[in-house]
């Protein structure tokens, strides 16, 4: 296989102008691309990409981060799309409980170290679940942070591995569009004042015309779980929050 930014840039030139269904298909089946997962939250909008996974190869590996401090209502959700779209490969991550034992016994992390916590819980055992993939097809959209306004369907992540971002070019309106369309079932948060769904201690409800994200880490400086990474270093979202969708 060429090298991974060769790969890359002719994967978006074969595909630049096709629909983010296409490019989900495509991102499963094109050789350059190789083996290829869904990485979803099961969050507020995660439901698009898994609908769109589930019409195309709903065998795809889906690899769903389970911090442990999830709402219950998330973990209820997971269970009833997973079913209902009959996802076949979801595959639960967790951290491991020896790293768990050691570095957060009493559940007691995120009260004072954030960063700490979320690299524990989701970002050693993200790295861990992708060690065997070429790529992993993302949420991120254009639309949702400056760091984010050049982004491809196709992106270099690290020398081995590649990012996939079918809705790229998707603004909020197009995301509302195609639930309601496909009449797909709702984070049942979303109706409660949850825009954005991360972990239940550092997630709380959005006021009307508050930044969809504000309710993540509220009072922190912190915007970024970490889990986007561009040249090993986690993206800033230049004041507005981002987040892993
Ligand atoms: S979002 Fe909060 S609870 Fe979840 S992993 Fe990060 S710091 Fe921990």
């Amino acid at each position: 296989m060429s090298d991974i930014a060769t790969r890359v840039a002719s994967l978006n030139a074969r595909y630049r102008h096709h629909s983010a269904i296409s490019v989900v298909e495509k991102a499963l089946s094109d050789p350059e691309a190789g083996n290829v997962a869904l990485v979803s939250s099961f969050g507020a909008e995660s439901v698009v990409l898994l609908h769109m996974v589930s019409l195309v190869a709903p065998g795809t590996p889906v690899l769903f981060i389970d911090t442990m401090m999830l709402f219950q209502e998330t973990l209820d959700y997971q269970r009833e799309v997973s079913l209902r779209l009959g996802l076949t490969n979801v595959q639960t991550i967790r951290a491991a409980d020896a790293a768990l034992a050691l570095d957060d016994p009493d559940g007691t992390l995120h009260q004072f170290n954030t960063d700490a916590c979320c690299q524990l819980r989701k970002i050693v055992p993200l790295e861990n679940a992708l060690a065997g993939y070429d790529g992993w097809i993302t949420g991120r959209k254009r639309f949702q942070a400056g760091t984010r306004a050049q982004l491809d369907f196709f992106e270099v992540e690290t020398p081995t591995r590649m990012k996939i971002n079918p809705l790229a070019w998707w603004g909020r309106e197009d995301v509302e569009e195609y639930m309601i369309q496909n009449r797909l079932p709702r984070h049942p948060l979303v109706a409660r004042g949850y825009p954005s769904i991360g972990c239940a201690p550092c997630t709380s409800p959005v006021k009307p015309g508050e930044d969809p994200r504000s309710g993540r880490w509220r009072g922190q400086a912190k915007t970024e779980c970490g889990i986007h990474f561009i040249g090993g270093k986690a993206v800033r979202a230049g004041g507005q929050k981002e987040t892993t969708k």
